[in-house]
């Protein structure tokens, strides 16, 4: 017999769980409560939820946490768990600990089948879709870890925000993403608003439209190229949803979103999208369209990328043609470096079960901009992948 999880279910759904128990909804309420606010799993602990709830519970139901694999603390306050998802898979989770907020950063898949160049994740090719229970057993874990560990007080959180940006694309797990969103967003669940809360994207255009209709939560989209040229080498999606159809899609996101702008993420790598005539194109390409903020992420480097960091006199100039043009930027601070906890450097484990790696390791070498400038080379036009 199968033992249901528990941690898969939104409050909808688990108050019509418990109605197929024949038990009142009201029951399911405290059973969530329980669960998501107190962090508690074992149902005999839940003194004051029925009994005849509690019996039918026992042996048919489960909240099921996550195997922990590893846990790595860095001298900055980032923390990391490697939690093991089964058939030689891991995810990561990371904790980042700031002044005025905690993060979370939650997967949504083990690998990712966009294969970004620059994303130590994409180069591991793509296991699987982790499920609801998943993705929310990792909040869930955070969550109750860290309250205990800081000595917080009932009612008190010790996470603030969530983003989405660890090890998978999001929007290609929609069905499982939507109710753990929905369960962060919960006052009954972790009771996090909605602009705190974010979804990053590298550009799934039909589900951006979803998310609007479904669940809206703050919107980072991937950009990485100010034209579709260079951004069909960085991230393969953009052959289907090419920039002008993201952008769209970002402009109708607007009308339902909880903060009245887009946050866009850019990868800055050395001498492929980071000259100031880059800068200067994305002006252009945003500046009248929409409103949005630029967040400048410097590379994270890992072996196999054969990419090299903007060095930062060139990310500070980049990030000046922006200010410049009146559009908000910042430039993402590297937390949790000794512990490889760094955006894109998450890698887990994943058992490839595409052919994303030998996909990538075909892939022709990215020619930095000012080679191409100089006509020392093409630019790879046959990068298909
Ligand atoms: N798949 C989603 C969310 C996960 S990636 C997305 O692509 O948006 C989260 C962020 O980390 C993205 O902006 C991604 O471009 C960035 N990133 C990936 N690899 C990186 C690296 N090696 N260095 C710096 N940022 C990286
Ligand atoms: Fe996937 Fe995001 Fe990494 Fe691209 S950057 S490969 S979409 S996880």
């Amino acid at each position: 017999m199968t033992i249901d999880n528990l941690l898969d279910l939104d409050l909808p759904a688990l108050k019509a769980y418990c109605e197929r128990l024949g038990e009142k909804s009201f029951r399911a309420t405290q059973l969530f409560r329980w669960i998501h606010q107190r962090g508690v799993g074992d149902f005999d602990a839940m003194t004051d939820l029925a009994r005849s709830l509690r019996a039918k519970l026992a042996g048919a139901a489960e909240a099921r946490p996550l195997r922990i694999l590893t846990e790595k603390a860095s001298t900055d306050g980032t923390r990391k768990w490697l939690f093991d998802v089964g058939a030689g898979d891991a995810v990561e989770t990371v904790f980042i600990p700031e002044d005025d907020r905690a993060t979370l950063c939650i997967s949504s898949q083990a690998g990712c089948a966009v294969g970004c160049r620059f994303c130590s994740t994409g180069h591991q090719g793509f296991s699987r879709n982790l499920s609801t229970g998943e993705i929310i057993a990792q909040l869930w874990h955070a969550e109750h870890r860290m309250r205990a560990e800081l000595g917080l007080g009932p009612g008190e959180r010790a996470i603030s925000n969530v983003v989405m940006m660890g090890m998978g694309e999001p929007l290609q797990n929609y069905a499982q993403l939507v109710p753990a969103l929905r369960m962060m967003l919960d006052d009954h669940g972790y009771g996090l608003s909605r602009r705190r809360v974010t979804v990053s994207t590298s550009g799934v255009v039909p589900m951006i439209d979803r998310l609007r209709e479904d669940c809206p939560v703050a919107l980072a989209v991937s950009l990485h190229a100010p034209d579709d040229a260079l951004r069909d080498m960085l991230v393969p999606l953009n052959k289907k949803y090419p920039i002008d159809e993201l952008l769209g899609a970002c402009e109708r996101y607007l009308e339902a979103a909880p903060r009245d702008f887009i946050t866009f993420e850019y990868c800055m790598l050395d001498g492929v999208n980071d000259t100031p005539a880059h800068a200067r194109a994305l002006v252009n390409l945003v500046r009248d369209r929409l409103p949005c903020k630029f967040n400048l992420i410097p590379f994270n480097p890992f072996p196999e990328s054969g990419l090299k960091r903007s060095p930062r006199e060139r990310v500070l100039a980049f990030g000046e043609v922006l200010i410049d043009a009146g559009l908000v930027t910042t430039i993402r601070k590297t937390r949790g470096d000794d512990i490889d906890a760094a955006c894109g450097q998450l890698a887990g484990e994943v058992q490839d079960r595409t052919d994303a790696q030998r996909r990538m390791t075909r892939a022709i070498p990215i020619v930095p901009a000012s080679a191409a400038q100089a006509g020392r080379t093409t630019a790879p036009s046959s990068n298909k992948q």
